[in-house]
């Protein structure tokens, strides 16, 4: 089963398409505007995003663009026009695969499936290596340049979650929900405190970053050095 959120602002194929997509088997959140599914598909981190290009109050293709700038969430979009020009515009703006209206649910579910497939073949199963660091899930070890590092468990889930999404913004509340199971509330500084323990192990520094890079008020984004 997967997480799509489904950004459309049109009330009835917005609920057709939900009711559609949950017989199939996906559980579907929904936005009837573009600010509202940016805010889910960055709080709610679905696994997938369809997006409707005609959109109230933000052109599609800019919500795409600014949902490009903070993750890479698969984005299905969903066009009123056909052709080449209008393929290379959405793939350019960061689009993973788009469908032309009017669609069916079953084709939009096998566009689902197949980018889900995927984006889930580029994941390794075990091991994710970021430049010369390589954090593997099984044995719960961690090295960089070859050398294995001595992280604590919170330490490393960290390292883990962060390098699973490399490039990607990763903000300060997902960590708290992912990393350290705390949905709501919990303190900003506990995650300061871990990533600078992080940062030293990794020999290096906020001010000097390698592999971990703040993001003044938005979060922390791991990738490798240029
Ligand atoms: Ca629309």
């Amino acid at each position: 089963m997967s997480n799509v959120l489904l950004i459309e602002d049109d009330a009835v194929i917005r609920d057709s398409l939900t009711r559609a997509l949950r017989d199939r088997g996906h559980a579907v959140a929904s936005a009837a505007a573009a600010l509202d599914g940016l805010r889910l598909a960055v709080e709610e981190r679905p696994d997938l995003v369809v997006l409707d290009l005609g959109l109230p109050d933000l052109d599609g293709l800019d919500l795409l663009r600014m949902l490009r700038a903070v993750s890479r969430i698969p984005v299905i979009v969903a066009t009123a026009r056909d052709g080449e020009a209008e393929m290379v515009r959405l793939l350019d703006a960061g689009a993973d695969d788009y469908v032309v209206k009017p669609f069916t649910a079953a084709q939009l579910d096998a566009r689902i499936r197949a980018v889900l497939r995927r984006a889930g073949a580029g994941r390794a199963d075990g091991a994710v290596t970021v430049g010369a660091l390589r954090v593997d899930a099984r044995t719960r070890e961690a090295s960089l340049d070859g050398a294995p590092l001595d992280l604590s468990p919170k330490e490393f889930d960290l390292l883990h979650y962060l390098a699973s999404r490399p490039g990607e913004v990763v903000t300060k509340r997902e960590l708290l929900t992912h990393v350290w199971q705390i949905p709501y509330g919990g303190a900003d500084k506990t995650v300061d405190v871990h990533l600078s323990w992080l940062r030293r192990k990794l020999g290096e520094t906020s001010a000097a970053p390698r592999y971990l890079h703040t993001v003044r008020g938005v979060g922390v984004r791991l990738a490798a050095p240029a």
